[in-house]
């Protein structure tokens, strides 16, 4: 197929060298899969000094100016337009298809034949947009780590930008840091939420403040709450990220309680469970080697989220969509589904340790195999080994299947 640029196409203006829209690093699963449109508002992370995260270490942060933000939008609407156009011109068929994406990256060699080292991120731009539109092109995610961070006049003018370039959009939604929730007044979150901002990702971690002192997460729960109340009175959906096993065993205890008291005050529309994973980058990684941090146990975890739930007090969604958490069935509407809830935990508890090493073996491989589809020949080997000595009930099977199990979770995402 040959892409032929139509009457009106805005391609010619550009050139090679600025033909591209920057993406950060990460976003939320629920605007995953390329259904949000990716604008990055701000470089990295503000703060960049939890002890937990490496996602952005090393990286400088910077506030970026609201006229590049606006040409990365005209872009990604330049993007838009021909996407469709060529789609269209393809007749029946609905959707932008990769033949399209194609057609268009190799019609343009002026754009996407330049040697300016910015090939991959034209192409994730390209597939972005085109997936971005094949959902219906509805909403939009604000990067990186703290979008409320940016002067709210700023971020208004972002806002009313999007929404007259993307008439098509209903929903911005964006990450942002519990200390940014309570600088804004209670007007500023109403007029984001009537400019289109209509959910906010918050990581609150826990709301003990001995775990969030030293963790550094730069801020107490007292801000936590009357930040979160803020951003629920304004009307902005909240979701909020609690992280289990954060406390280590010392604060295990403290950590489920006083995130429950902090979670229940806040009443957010969303909990998400987001269990602790010591990352590469992070400084709690080489604090747990040192014998400074003491990990809890897969079921030492589940048992502190069952402690968390049985003390929520609030109408919230609880979620458990992400590979870090062992069950994926903690799930459902407070306050009906709590009992619900923890009769899945208990149901797990109670079995025997040996189903309880397969289960946790079978749901760590399945979560690795889900991302990457199969494992490298070391791994598997070292799995495949745990597994016979599942079967054969052997007496070093558990420290086999915790080490392979650790082994599985340094791949997780
Ligand atoms: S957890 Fe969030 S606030 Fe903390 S360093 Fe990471 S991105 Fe920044």
């Amino acid at each position: 197929m040959t892409f032929q640029n139509h009457s009106k196409s805005r391609l010619p203006v550009y050139d090679g060298e600025h033909f591209f829209f920057e993406m950060g690093p990460i976003r939320p699963p629920s605007e995953g899969s390329d259904q949000s449109l990716l604008i990055r508002t701000t470089r990295n992370c503000c703060w960049n000094r939890c002890e937990f995260c490496g996602t952005y270490r090393g990286e400088k942060f910077s506030l970026r100016p609201v006229a590049e933000i606006k040409q990365d939008i005209d872009v990604a609407g330049v993007l838009y337009e021909e996407l469709q156009t060529a789609a269209a011109h393809r007749g029946p068929f609905p959707g932008v298809g990769p033949e399209v994406v194609r057609a268009l990256w190799v019609s343009n060699p002026q754009l996407f034949g330049d040697n300016t080292g910015n090939l991959t991120r034209k192409w994730q731009n390209l597939h972005n947009v085109a997936n971005w539109l094949n959902s219906g092109a509805r909403t939009v995610f604000l990067q990186d780590a703290d979008a409320l961070i940016m002067r709210t006049g700023d971020l208004l003018e972002v806002l009313s930008y999007l929404k007259a370039t993307f008439p098509t959009v209903t929903r911005v939604t964006a990450y942002a840091r519990s200390q940014s929730c309570y600088r804004k007044s209670l007007t500023e979150l109403t007029d984001l939420r009537r400019a289109g901002l209509l959910r906010l990702h918050v990581g609150l971690e826990s709301g003990c403040d001995a775990v969030l002192k030293r963790m550094k997460k730069g801020v107490g729960s007292l801000k936590q709450v009357e930040g979160g109340q803020k951003v629920v009175a304004a009307g902005i959906s909240l979701c909020e990220y609690l992280m289990p096993g954060l406390g280590g065993k010392e604060l295990s205890e403290r950590h489920a309680l006083d995130s429950a008291a902090v979670l229940s005050a806040i009443n957010p529309a969303y909990i998400r469970l987001r269990t602790l994973a010591l990352r590469s980058k992070s400084p709690l990684l080489s604090q747990s080697k040192e014998g400074l941090f003491t990990e809890l146990s897969e079921d030492e975890v589940v048992a502190e989220i069952a402690l968390l739930v049985a003390n929520l007090h609030c109408s919230s969604y609880l979620v458990s969509d992400q590979m870090s958490n062992l069950l994926y069935g903690v799930e459902g509407q407070l306050p009906q589904d709590k009992e619900k809830i923890l009769e899945v935990i208990n149901a797990y508890l109670q079995k025997p340790e040996p189903e309880r090493m397969a289960f946790r073996l079978r749901q760590r491989q399945r979560s690795f195999l889900a991302v990457y589809g199969s494992l490298p020949e070391s791994l598997e080997e070292q799995v495949e080994q745990a597994w016979d000595a599942l079967r054969r009930e052997a007496p070093e099977a558990g420290a086999q299947v915790d080490a392979a199990i650790a082994a599985l979770k340094e791949g997780f995402v």
